[in-house]
């Protein structure tokens, strides 16, 4: 066998790559190709922020394969005939692969196999690049796929990981084979301003901090909105610029209540791309059906999507998707549970817009999660409605994470910042931040209401 093609995708890294190494095991050389697919561009989920992390991860895996004599080919266009080009300028007789769970990468890999075998290429597909444990590796009795996490989780805890792969010394690129210039973040408009930056590199530092000075305190203060005291290593998860098995790996020799409960954490993503895998069309359709009537209210979801619903925390938190194309998990959930409960707005607008703008943003990931908060999920709770007071008051005890990102309200202490419309006289007179958009008790009833009608 002379020539093979890795074909990355959301596995952009060097270190335990499963399909790098088989390819440079069984072939001489090796093509590693990456294709910017037009058919995400028509599809809406090419989002600029999530563009700009890419240019840094394909420059940062090109980097490291000439380190290594190598290069990255890159191509754009219609994924299966750029792969087949390449593959016949290469004369490769192999392409490999990563493994993935949404419906478009299942007809992906299905196109890709039926045109290669056309040209008898074979197309190998490698398990566990994406995830720590593979979809469908772990199965309750009488089912496809777990849809509650607990007994999931138990299995997937008792699952023995493969070793991780160290990064190859060398890669040897056969001549003849074009690449178009790699993508950058200049010229790209309409970015975060305090966008993190993407490659390898970046997500193995970031990790190795982690490790050293982060996961211990995780189980404490995940929750912690104002200290954020979460990893941030979700776009790295994404892009594949950190692989699941090594961080898993990693977490554990490290040991700790913190790490244990960081690693649950990382059983969430693998969980929800178990049920993606098995529910694809759970993208889009309720997974639990609850024929919700939702309402269309276009000025309110306006004034959500703006940071600009009259409570604060909420606000802090969608501000903070605007600025960082991010947003700590505890935001995520109670920005969802507005929009999807106190609003009652379909959770198809929500996950549109945090797919709009987030930089980790995922199909598995953000789909899944909305309908856990919209209780048309796998939420075993599926009406419960957190309150933004409450939940400010909970975890933003002291009101930083509100005044760090609605400066309106800077000057207010706790519990004053976390609801400004009790102030009186002079001191309300002089904000200029809106009244609350709904009475929270109003919003809770017309969402019982109409979810049991
Ligand atoms: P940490 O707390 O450090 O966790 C480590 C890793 O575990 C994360 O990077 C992530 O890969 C995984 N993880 C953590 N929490 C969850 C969870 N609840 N579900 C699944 N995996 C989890 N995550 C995404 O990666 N992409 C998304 O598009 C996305 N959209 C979301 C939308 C909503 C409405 C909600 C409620 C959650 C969403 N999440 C999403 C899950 C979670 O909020 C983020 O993974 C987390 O905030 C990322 O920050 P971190 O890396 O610091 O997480």
């Amino acid at each position: 066998m002379n020539v093979s093609v890795v074909l990355f995708t959301c596995d952009l890294r060097l270190h335990d790559h499963p399909p790098l190494r088989a390819a440079l095991d069984g072939s001489r050389q090796v093509v590693p190709l990456f294709v910017r697919d037009r058919a995400v561009d028509r599809a809406g989920f090419a989002a600029p922020n999530r563009l700009a992390f890419l240019a840094d991860c394909l420059r940062d895996l090109d980097a490291g394969l000439r380190e290594r004599g190598g290069r990255l080919v890159v191509r754009s266009g219609d994924l299966v005939e750029e792969v087949c080009k390449v593959a016949g300028e290469a004369d490769a007789d192999e392409v490999h692969l990563a493994a993935d769970v949404s419906a478009y990468a299942h007809r992906r890999e299905e196109r890709l196999r039926r045109a290669l075998e056309a040209e008898g290429v074979r197309l190998h597909v490698h398990d566990t690049v994406t995830t720590a444990v593979e979809p469908g590796a772990v199965l309750p009795t009488s089912s496809d796929h777990f849809a509650v996490f607990t007994p999931y989780f138990a299995h997937w805890s008792r699952r023995r990981l493969r070793d991780p792969l160290t990064a190859p010394r060398t890669v040897h690129v056969p001549d003849g084979v074009g690449s178009e210039e790699l993508p950058s973040r200049a010229g790209l408009s309409g970015l975060s301003p305090g966008l993190a930056a993407g490659g390898e590199r970046e997500g193995r530092a970031r990790f190795a901090a982690w490790l050293r000075s982060g996961v211990e305190a995780y189980e404490d203060r995940h929750d912690d909105l104002a200290g954020d005291a979460t990893s941030r290593l979700s776009p790295h998860l994404h892009f594949g610029t950190l692989s699941p098995v090594e961080l898993v790996h990693r977490s554990r020799r490290v040991g700790g209540p913190g790490a244990e409960a960081f690693v649950r954490q990382v059983a969430w993503r693998d969980f929800n791309r178990q049920v993606l895998a098995a529910r694809p069309a759970a993208a889009t359709v309720d997974y639990r059906a609850k024929h919700d009537r939702w309402r269309t209210a276009p000025d309110e979801v306006e004034a959500w999507r703006a940071g600009r619903t009259g409570y604060p925390v909420v606000d802090a938190a969608m501000r903070q998707l605007l600025h960082e194309g991010w947003m700590h998990n505890r935001g995520r959930l109670l920005t969802a549970s507005f929009l999807t409960k106190t609003l009652y707005v379909d959770w198809r607008v929500g996950a549109r817009h945090f797919l709009d703008l987030l930089v980790d943003g995922d199909m598995a990931n953000n789909q899944l999660n909305w309908q856990w908060m919209a209780g048309t999920g796998t939420d075993t709770r599926p009406n419960r409605v957190l309150n933004p007071v409450t939940q400010a008051k909970r975890y933003d005890l002291h009101g930083e994470y509100v005044r760090r990102w609605v400066p309106e309200l800077a000057d207010l202490a706790a519990p004053a910042v976390h609801e400004p419309w009790k102030l009186q006289g002079l001191d309300r007179a002089g904000l200029d931040y809106p009244e609350p958009l709904v009475e929270l008790s109003e919003g809770r009833e017309r969402f019982l209401r109409g979810r049991s009608s």
